[in-house]
């Protein structure tokens, strides 16, 4: 078969954009290094409980159009994610609300502080953490100063091997302090889980004939960039080559490793119930708990099984390419001189116009999966 876009990953960057361009009767080649389909989101099961290879995976969107065009390939179910974390002998909820006030000080304290909080922000306003801490309030500081050392300081480090200051300001205002006794981990209008799993979904959307996917196969095999432009097989390729791996491999890392975090993920099976919340977190020092999060994926399911469950606990760490722990590139590291780095990559790769690069690792940027369908389907359509 003769390919119009070669497309470099399964996850649903890519897959998006085959199955557009497919359905536009374009023929699509899939090259997966992995032996799945789904990128991270991949799901299996296991005892009749579905579970998260690369860790849990909730899909949240406020679009409509994201919704309707994944609701082809997937039925869904309604599921909230609820988000607890252990903090000074309690567990109180994630983000940091008025009941997590009310866990956490006396009753009278608890009162001024939620006073204080409305008077500067107004009822039911989301402040990120970076912002409370400039209050000029001393009870809205004394509480910025709590919840910055109990929820997001040991959280951060550990997550990010960096200080909360040193990290883009963006990462901390992910999960901002309610003013409110709201919980719940998202605000989207929609908050569903597909049916019957994130690999089903992929399967259906890809199920093209014009769609080849070959697995086990890293594209850096048979695709070459040089001089005359890319190279498919050894031989010249004019069609689009869709990217959606990390940057630096793909230019051999002439200008250095673009640092990412990984993550050690512990999957345990237990007897019975392991926790309350699907996710609960560990904010403290690295020397009470060295992981920040433990997940209990049956309480993802419609039906939870009473008698069995699973749990993931997270290890963050460097990403190393040759390490036996940690060498999956999950998360880009916000700093000025990484994106520095990954901008200079950018230049290299316009010397190729039929090269596009789309996605968490080929963007070097954290996107929800919401943003990277909607992002891939605009691609799409441009191509
Ligand atoms: C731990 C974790 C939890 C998350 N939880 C959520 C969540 O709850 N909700 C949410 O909306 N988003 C979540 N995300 C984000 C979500 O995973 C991403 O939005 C999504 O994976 C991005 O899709 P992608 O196609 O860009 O990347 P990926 O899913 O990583 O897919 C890229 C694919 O390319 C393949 N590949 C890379 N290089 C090559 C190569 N050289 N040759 C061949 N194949 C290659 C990889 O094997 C991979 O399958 C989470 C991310 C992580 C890391």
């Amino acid at each position: 078969m003769r390919y119009d876009v070669i497309v470099v990953g399964a996850g649903f960057a890519g897959s998006v954009v085959a199955e557009r361009l497919s359905a536009r009767n374009k023929k699509v080649l899939i090259l997966e290094n992995r032996n799945h389909v789904g990128g991270n989101a991949y799901d299996y099961e296991q005892d009749g409980i579905l579970i998260h290879k690369y860790g849990p995976h909730i899909f949240h969107t406020n679009s409509d159009k994201v919704f309707e065009y994944l609701s082809q390939f997937t039925e869904w179910y309604d599921y909230r994610h609820c988000v607890l974390g252990h903090i000074q002998n309690k567990t109180v909820p994630i983000p940091f609300n008025f009941a997590s006030i009310d866990d956490c000080f006396h009753a009278d304290q608890a009162e001024r502080l939620k006073t204080a909080l409305i008077k500067e922000y107004g009822r039911n306003a989301r402040v990120p953490i970076m912002e409370l801490r400039k209050s000029r309030n001393p009870d809205v500081n004394a509480l910025a100063d709590f919840v910055f050392e109990n929820v997001f300081k040991y959280y951060t480090m550990k997550q990010w091997g960096l200080t909360a200051e040193e990290i883009d300001s963006g990462v901390t205002a992910r999960v901002p302090v309610r003013l409110s006794y709201k919980d719940g981990y998202f605000d989207d209008k929609y908050q569903v889980m597909p049916k019957r799993g994130y690999t089903a979904l992929f399967k259906k959307m890809l199920q093209s004939n014009n769609i080849e996917i070959r697995f086990g196969v890293n594209a850096k095999e048979l695709i070459s960039l040089d001089a005359e432009g890319i190279k498919f097989n050894g031989e010249p390729f004019k069609g689009s080559l869709v990217y959606t791996g990390a940057l630096d491999e793909l230019f051999d890392y002439y200008l250095g490793e673009l640092p990412y975090r990984s993550l050690d993920l512990v999957l345990e099976k237990n007897n019975g119930t392991f926790q309350k919340a699907a996710t609960e977190n560990y904010p403290g020092k690295e020397s009470q708990y060295p992981f920040t999060r433990i997940t209990e994926y049956k309480h993802f399911m419609e039906n939870e099984p009473a008698d069995i469950t699973y749990i993931h606990t997270e290890y963050p760490l460097p990403y190393n390419k040759d390490a036996e722990k940690g060498n999956i590139p999950y998360y880009p590291v916000f700093t000025d001189d990484n994106q520095k780095m990954y901008k200079d990559y950018v230049e290299m790769a316009k010397s190729y116009p039929n090269l596009i690069l789309l996605g968490r690792l080929a963007e070097y940027k954290y996107y929800n999966m919401d943003s990277i369908v909607e992002r891939a389907l605009l691609k799409a359509s441009n191509m």
